[in-house]
């Protein structure tokens, strides 16, 4: 393969050209003068920066907008389909790798299983040959702006390690470090609930709000907030460990050694655990016999399913989780008080069983009129919001805006 070092290293170089790539990204359609008006550039460097990113092909020409006199101006476009991102969803079970353009529109996609007990080197080799494949099957080489990672567990996005990933023990996994070094890329590596958090922001239901809170409910739960359109990560990169907030001071213990945390009684682990806790009690359930008696193939989904046929321990157990991340989401509230509270993640497909109960206990115990009415919706982006938010660090880079 032939590495283009410098080609994919160049794009994202100068101040002025993200400036002028983002101006044109924000309003869709502009005119040069239009742009330079923006940027309180001379109208020479936008002409000439203009020129370069023509020719690299991020943006394109084309009809002439309305004209207040004169010559009609040539609107400017980003040129969506002509580059593209590999984005990394790295979840507890397996990894999925998607191959996007500037749109974040995902083109093809590869997956792989991670089985329990995998060494770092082996779970680096997987992610590598992944993004191998896409690089031989998808695209062309020249053609890829970056890659992006979100990861499971705690990250640190300015050295680009892996610092902690609980479900495997993984420590300090230089994966930016390694990855470009392999592939002469631009990496970026987040937590798995962040990336999902800038991917609302740019993409989903976070669009038109400033300040939001995601929550990933899936076998584990953890949080991105966003404030004033930035990523805020804390001093040691846990904030928006919700999944780890205390919800209940007798509760069970929690795989991090503390009791009574949201995960014990939130997340789709428990939620199962549960489910077999009642079945080896003898309790009648409709859940069963969707599995045809298999505990073990007893999911979330299947949960939701005997939820959906009228079966009330279903029902029951998928309330339940809603009220505990009710209370979760009422001390986010009363602590951040963000404009918009989006949920994703496995647990959130259950709809209605979850978000009901989670509502109204939101609307019993937040402290303002206003503030109980914070809007609390579903993820649309479905289970690619990880990857799309991988796929937003690389554009963030090549847009300047800082996440
Ligand atoms: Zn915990």
């Amino acid at each position: 393969m032939v590495l283009n070092v410098t080609g994919s290293f160049q794009l994202m170089k100068s101040l002025n050209r993200s400036l002028v790539l983002n101006i044109i990204r924000t309003e869709t359609q502009i005119s040069r003068t239009e742009i330079a008006k923006r940027a309180k550039l001379t109208p020479p460097t936008v002409s000439s920066i203009v020129s370069e990113l023509l020719e690299e092909g991020l943006i394109r020409e084309g009809e002439a907008g309305a004209s207040k006199g004169g010559r009609k101006p040539i609107l400017l476009s980003i040129n969506v389909n002509n580059h593209y991102i590999i984005g990394i969803d790295v979840g507890t079970e397996e990894v999925r790798a998607g191959l996007t353009n500037l749109n974040a529109d995902v083109m093809a996609l590869h997956r792989k299983k991670l089985v329990p007990g995998l060494k770092a080197h082996e779970f680096m080799e997987i992610i590598e040959e992944l993004i191998e494949t896409i690089l031989h099957e998808e695209t062309d080489f020249s053609k890829i702006i970056g890659i992006g990672i979100g990861m499971h567990g705690i990250v640190d996005p300015e050295r680009g390690v892996s610092v902690y990933a609980p479900h495997f023990g993984f420590e300090e996994m230089q994966m930016r470090e390694q990855l470009e070094a392999r592939f002469h890329l631009p990496v970026k590596v987040e937590n798995d609930a962040r990336a999902m958090a800038l991917a609302e922001l740019w993409f989903g239901e976070g669009t038109d709000a400033s300040d939001i809170v995601v929550i990933n409910v899936g076998d584990g739960i953890g949080a991105g907030f966003i404030v004033k359109g930035r990523l805020y990560h804390g001093r040691d990169q846990i904030a928006g460990e919700i999944g780890h907030m205390i919800v209940d001071l007798n509760g069970r213990q929690c795989t991090c050694g503390s009791y009574g945390c949201l995960h014990t009684v939130a997340s789709g682990i428990r939620i199962r655990e549960r489910v077999l806790q009642e079945l080896t009690l003898g309790r009648k359930t409709a859940i069963l016999d969707l599995v045809q008696g298999d505990k073990h193939a007893i999911t979330g989904e299947t949960v939701h399913q005997a939820a959906l046929q009228g079966d009330a321990y279903a029902i029951e157990v998928l309330e339940e989780a809603g009220r505990f991340l009710g209370v979760g989401i009422t001390n986010l509230i009363h602590m951040v008080n963000p404009d918009k509270i989006i949920i994703g993640g496995g647990v959130s497909k259950a709809g209605d069983f979850i978000f009901t109960p989670l509502r109204e206990l939101v609307e019993k115990r937040v402290m303002t009129k206003s503030a109980k009415r914070t809007e609390i919706i579903p993820s649309k982006l479905e289970n690619k919001g990880t990857m799309i938010g991988a796929v937003t660090l690389v554009l963030a880079e090549l847009y300047d805006y800082s996440s």
